[in-house]
């Protein structure tokens, strides 16, 4: 399809958007996380835009504010959302992933989750900014540097930008051109048990086997899952034991929670947490809880929604929607102000080597962005 005649062109976004991909920003390492934010503060400070760079904690990357110039301090605005930390660890864009392109396809660690899609709505705000028509609503850009593990040190900062936004934009994947409408919410939970160690061979009798009431406390998370209900209990990681000889003393379970609404969530997790032991003289202690709220379709998202579409279907990209297991920053915002998630760049394989986007979708997307940010009121 052409594109001729929208303010973008697929040519231009696409080297600027490898540009981002090939600053690798694995969460786990802030200093490399902080060389993206450098490079985004850089550009957005050359288009004159207002900059608040917020020192990270925790271990954390910085995050970055970035806001059209002018805009006051508590006017409802329009808030971008992305992410700018990946799963892919340093060396992946040189060992496993190289940044590449093949015919309408660009590969590279992040590209898909959410680099391509943080940079085209990157792009509208500052096409926006420096084209000087007038907007109805102030535009701010959040970066979050620490989503792949939680958001633990970004949620504060994106519900207070919510709670000063008349409408969220979260260019995460978009996935067959459909945005996201609602996310299950997200719990991680921990379970440590304890037993009583024995030699295996003298005393066995004497011993009390964590790994033995580990085994039975998977069977009964796991039973949990309820597809109907849109729940699902996922014993992620189970560790025990130190030798074969030895009865085992110590074991502990990672755990996935994913519920698609908030009632079944509180139910699962609240069954969870008050596990007691199964056989006897074991200790059991769970910790964790809700990481994410459930983002659920609220009828505020409808105008917001429909406009979207309809710009869409004006770039002749008629946009589908579809609820979505994966949790993003989206689940925080949406329950605070109306919230389209799902709106970056087209393409498949998010966290895996293979992670690419869709070269011929660029300049629309782009297009849907700035048309949104210019007319929203
Ligand atoms: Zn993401």
């Amino acid at each position: 399809m052409t594109t001729t005649g929208l303010p973008f062109d697929n040519q231009d976004l696409l080297p600027a958007i490898l540009d981002w991909v090939r600053i690798e920003s694995p969460t786990t390492n802030a200093a490399a996380v902080n060389r993206m934010i450098d490079f985004i503060e850089a550009d957005a400070t050359a288009w004159g835009a207002e900059i608040r760079r917020i020192t990270g904690t925790g271990g954390m990357g910085d995050l970055l504010l970035v806001a059209s110039p002018g805009a006051q301090e508590e006017t409802p605005g329009i808030l971008l959302l992305s992410h700018i930390d990946t799963v892919h660890e340093i060396g992946t864009i040189e060992r496993d992933l190289p940044c590449r392109v093949d015919g309408d396809i660009a590969f590279g660690p992040g590209i898909y989750d959410m680099k391509g899609g943080a940079y085209l709505a990157f792009a509208a705000m500052r096409a926006a900014v420096i084209s000087g028509r007038s907007r109805p609503l102030p535009l701010r850009y959040l970066f979050v540097s620490d989503e792949e593990y939680g958001s633990p040190t970004g949620r504060a900062h994106i519900e207070r930008e919510a709670r000063r936004a008349k409408y969220v934009l979260v260019p995460e994947p978009m996935n067959d051109r459909r945005i996201v409408i609602s996310r299950k919410g997200v719990a991680r939970l921990k379970m440590r048990i304890t037993g009583q160690p024995a030699h295996s061979g003298g005393r066995h009798q004497d011993g009390r086997s964590a790994v033995r009431e580990m085994a039975w406390q998977i069977m009964r998370l796991e039973e949990m899952t309820d597809y109907d209900r849109g729940l699902t209990v996922n014993v992620g990681v189970a560790r025990g034991g130190t030798r074969a000889n030895v009865v085992p003393a110590e074991a502990a379970l990672n755990i996935d929670v994913r519920f698609s609404d908030p009632a079944s969530g509180a139910e699962a997790l609240k069954q969870i947490q008050e596990t007691s032991p199964h056989f006897p003289d074991i200790g059991i202690d769970v910790t964790g809880g809700e990481t994410r709220p459930c983002f659920v379709r609220r009828p505020e998202v409808e105008p917001l929604l429909a406009k979207a579409r309809q710009i869409a279907r004006e770039l002749s990209m008629p946009l589908g929607e579809y609820a979505s297991g994966g949790g993003s920053d989206g689940n925080f915002t949406a329950a605070i102000a109306p919230t389209l998630d799902g709106m970056g760049a087209e393409g498949k394989g998010p966290h895996t080597h293979f992670e690419q986007i869709r070269i011929s979708s660029l300049a629309r997307i782009a297009t849907l962005h700035l048309r949104l940010l210019e007319t929203l009121s």
